[in-house]
């Protein structure tokens, strides 16, 4: 194991933005060890005041969307107004299909080398919550080391979404042209959450096509209820391929932020993101301190056989378990 800093040094190397300790606070951050939870815990507290003046960005779509792509040439237009943006993962899907969208390829790579942009995967966690946690503590670490945009990236596959929308004060959906009802079906849930829906690779044959899938989202999205801020989600096409249409979704993320720092919402959202943090770390807590403890530990088994066999009722052994470590 790589041996651990001071908290003096991780704090000072954060602030100058110093990649090498910034990584290294991050790696401190994801450790499950108890003595390293301590100090990133400390590091946390202490950098807390030079934290929240970022723009946090979430962007999703199915694999094969053009994400790592997208990302790239987004990030770089970022850079070239010289704004310093983190690009971070969050891979519910690597422990599963083993697959990760870190993949086998070298992604980003001209975006990986651009002083001004920084890529972080997120580690397998082994629960959503857990990488989340990880997640939500890694972007505020990379506020503290001045990063104006913070990109958190994750697979359109399943609920990732719903907890990247807990922490994003934007969130932008990438669509395929073409991809079809049944697609469109399965997103319902995702298309409400989008702040931004943007129709990758309108370029080549498949101008047309993004044309037309653009104007069926838009149609789509009066059928959903105005959203409470009063923001009208905008569907807009862009080829990272081509560079095109690039800039104008840049430039809806800041018509988003300067109408919802109006109106608002920007704390208000933020606020409420922090009470959700709260809430869902307590009962992650609680969780793997109850399911970690040695006592249920022992007689969990003994519990599921008696339900499995019909001799208990799943609520009995829960209650019996319970039980067992109060004092
Ligand atoms: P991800 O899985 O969502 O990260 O998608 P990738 O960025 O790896 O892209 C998937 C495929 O789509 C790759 O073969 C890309 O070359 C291709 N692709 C990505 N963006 C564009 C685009 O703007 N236009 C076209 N024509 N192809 C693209």
């Amino acid at each position: 194991m790589q041996k651990r800093l001071s908290i003096q040094t991780y704090k000072e190397g954060v602030l100058s933005g110093n990649r090498m300790i910034l990584s290294r606070a991050i790696t401190l951050i994801e450790s499950q060890l108890p003595q390293d939870r301590a100090l990133a815990q400390q590091l946390l507290e202490q950098l807390l005041p030079y934290t929240g003046k970022s723009i946090r960005l979430g962007v999703t779509g199915v694999p094969g969307v053009g994400k790592s792509t997208f990302i790239e040439v987004f990030g770089k237009a970022i850079t070239a107004l010289n704004k310093k943006i983190a690009v971070l993962a969050i891979d519910p899907t690597s422990q599963i299909t083993k697959g990760s969208i870190m993949g086998d390829k070298t992604r980003m790579e001209e975006l990986a080398h651009d002083p001004l942009a920084y890529i972080r995967p997120s580690p397998a966690g082994n629960s959503l919550g857990g990488v989340a946690n990880k997640t939500r503590e890694t972007i505020l670490l990379c506020e503290a080391a001045q990063f104006e945009v913070i990109l958190v990236e994750t697979v359109g596959v399943g609920q990732s979404e719903t907890v990247v929308k807990g922490m994003v004060d934007f969130f932008l959906l990438l669509m395929l042209a073409g991809a079809g009802d049944e697609l469109q079906g399965i997103k319902r849930g995702i298309i409400e959450m989008a702040d931004a829906i943007a129709i990758t690779k309108a370029d080549g044959d498949n101008m047309q096509a993004s044309n037309n899938t653009r104007l069926e989202y838009l149609q789509a999205l009066h059928l959903y209820p105005a959203a409470g801020n009063g923001w009208q989600t905008p569907v807009l096409t862009c080829s990272a391929l081509n560079n095109t249409g690039i800039e104008e979704i840049w430039n809806t993320v800041i018509a988003y932020v300067n109408q919802m720092q109006q109106n608002g919402f920007w704390l208000q959202n933020r606020q409420k993101q922090n009470l959700e943090w709260l809430h869902t770390y307590i009962k992650q807590t609680l969780e793997e301190e109850f399911f970690g403890n040695p006592v249920i530990k022992s007689k969990m088994s003994e519990i599921e056989t008696n339900i499995l066999s019909g001799k208990m009722l799943a609520i009995q052994g829960a209650r019996e378990l319970l039980n067992s470590i109060r004092k």
